[in-house]
């Protein structure tokens, strides 16, 4: 391991082995870049598949699917999403009902 020097594209100061500029605190490691790019592509992809779960239109197709595992999956997400909408409605009423006093 050597040390690693790397000057800061924001103010031109030298820092050894810093992830982050001395003096302005400017991201100045690649690798370190690299690690957060990384993590966006994750939470990028775990927010996909969040969106792809909430979507109403997945238990249409997985209703629709050939194979029974599927289609029992897609009679259970589209259950939940049922009850679960069915809830927030009440929910929205309960609360109209209590602001309108
Ligand atoms: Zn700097």
């Amino acid at each position: 391991m050597g040390t690693r020097i790397i000057i800061c594209s924001n103010c031109g100061t030298l820092n050894k082995n810093n992830d982050y500029c001395e003096f302005c605190n400017t991201l100045i490691s690649d690798r370190k870049k690299r690690e957060i790019k990384a993590d966006e592509v994750k939470q990028k992809q775990i927010k996909e598949v969040i969106q792809e779960l909430e979507n109403p239109n997945l238990a249409e197709r997985l209703k629709k699917h050939p194979n029974i595992l599927y289609k029992i999956t897609g009679w259970l997400l589209y259950s939940v999403i049922t009850v679960v909408s069915a809830i927030g409605a009440g929910l929205a009423w309960f609360i109209a009902m209590v602001a309108a006093g």
